[in-house]
């Protein structure tokens, strides 16, 4: 904190449009990171601006409770449109760490109230990261998030993760394992599909989440994705699941579901667990936040939707996506880099030398970036791009050169 407090001289950012980031002295950056991977449609997109004008004339905010708004129901409605098959229920909050909370409390008191009450536990994956809250920070698998913690947490078995190619077919293994010896106790398995951001931006092959199902239907625990990350196009596909052609029972989004503009998230359930909390009060799922389906969030998550069909956002990414993949390809020839990887609008590549989330060298690369006018944060000492799906192609070039030679700065010499 003190270092931080000395030496950090923050961007003070004034304003923003599309892709770029212009802050008070007027100098502009291309934001590599889409303001920590949330704005999926650029900044101040035009039709969200206008939703959300539109809807704070209307009604800036309701309770949920014994009460709708139009926003919220429409939302719901076409947010089931695009949903993995079978998820046909929505529970709106405001933040991704809350829509995984809400996802492992519904995991929970299903069993509870439904003949398994000792269905405590959750599997997840070391390097997982699920957010902030007590209840998530369980499953986390980022020691840093995770240490001061870890006294406090929700039991949860840890198996190695599938992002380290040489330990796939270990992690598939340890899971069966893991799932047949505990089946008694597990409430849910919760993954980041095919990408562990924070871990960081490892990559892993869809089969296993075609495993990961099968272990679940076989021992009858719920799988829980969660898309907060990974969904809305960034990977590719509408959701990460669609690589492996699976829908989970749980899916938890939040981020580029606003469009990076508001805190709003959702978790969407299965029928039969929606079932299993109808019956008398007591059965009720009791979780209101002041704040949940708000009609801001609402209104402009709606907008999002509408955008990414009208303006076929998930195709137009894909030639921005192979443009990636190759400039990626190339990085990973650079001397002083270990290896780089690409999926969908996600890339990254790790520096050599210290590892780990309070590596610097991945630091010294943003400094660089900054200099050039581009805002890449990294991960320890992993680079990575997550840029607005609709990054106009110039805008895309220039950060990728900016990529490029501020590696080169720091790598090289
Ligand atoms: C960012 C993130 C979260 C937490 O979302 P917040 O809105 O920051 O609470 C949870 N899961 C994943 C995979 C994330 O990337």
């Amino acid at each position: 904190m003190e270092d931080y407090c000395e030496r950090v001289d923050p961007i003070v950012v004034a304003k923003a449009s599309g892709s770029t980031l212009v802050d008070i002295d007027g100098r502009s950056y291309i934001d590599g990171n889409a303001s920590w991977w949330t704005s999926t449609l650029g900044h101040n997109h035009p039709r969200l601006v206008a939703a959300l004008r539109d809807q704070s004339e209307a009604l800036c905010h309701t309770a949920l409770a014994g009460m709708t708004h139009p926003a919220a129901a429409e939302l719901a409605a076409t947010l089931c449109g695009v949903a993995p098959r079978g998820l046909d229920h929505v529970f709106f909050s405001d933040n991704g760490s809350t829509s995984v909370e809400v996802a492992m409390k519904l995991c929970l008191q299903y069993w509870y109230q439904n003949g398994r009450p000792k269905r405590r536990k959750f599997v997840s994956l070391e390097g997982a990261f699920h957010g902030e809250t007590l209840g998530v920070t369980a499953l986390g698998g980022v020691d840093v998030f995770r240490q001061p913690f870890a006294e406090s947490l929700l039991p949860c078995f840890h198996i190695p993760s599938p992002g380290d190619p040489a330990a796939a077919e270990q992690a598939l293994d340890a899971l069966g394992v893991c799932v047949s010896r505990n089946a008694d106790e597990i409430a849910g398995v919760v993954l980041e599909p095919v990408v562990q951001g924070a871990a960081g931006m490892r990559i892993y092959d869809p089969a296993f989440l075609r495993a990961a199902r099968e272990v679940c239907d076989r021992y009858d625990v719920f799988l829980v994705f969660d898309e907060v990350f990974t969904g809305y196009g960034r990977t590719g596909p509408m959701w990460a699941a669609d690589h492996a052609g699976v829908a989970p029972d749980i899916t938890c989004t939040a981020k580029g579901f606003s469009g990076g503009m508001l805190p709003m998230a959702a978790t969407l359930v299965s029928d039969r667990i929606y079932r299993g909390f109808l019956g008398g009060p007591e059965r009720a799922f009791y979780y209101g936040h002041t704040f949940c389906g708000n009609p801001l969030g609402a209104a402009v998550a709606l907008e999002v939707l509408r955008v990414f069909e009208e303006e076929q956002i998930l195709d137009r990414a894909v030639p921005k996506a192979s443009r990636i993949a190759n400039a990626f390809s190339e990085l990973s020839a650079l001397p002083g880099v270990g290896g780089a990887r690409s999926i969908g609008m996600v890339a990254a590549l790790d520096l050599e030398g210290d590892e780990g989330y309070l590596a610097n060298a991945g630091w010294r690369v943003y400094d660089e970036a900054r200099k050039r006018g581009a805002y890449l944060r990294p991960l320890g000492n992993v680079v990575y791009i997550t840029p607005s799906l609709n990054i106009p192609d110039a805008d895309l070039d220039r950060l990728l050169e900016v990529l490029k030679s501020s590696v080169a700065a720091v790598a090289g010499g």
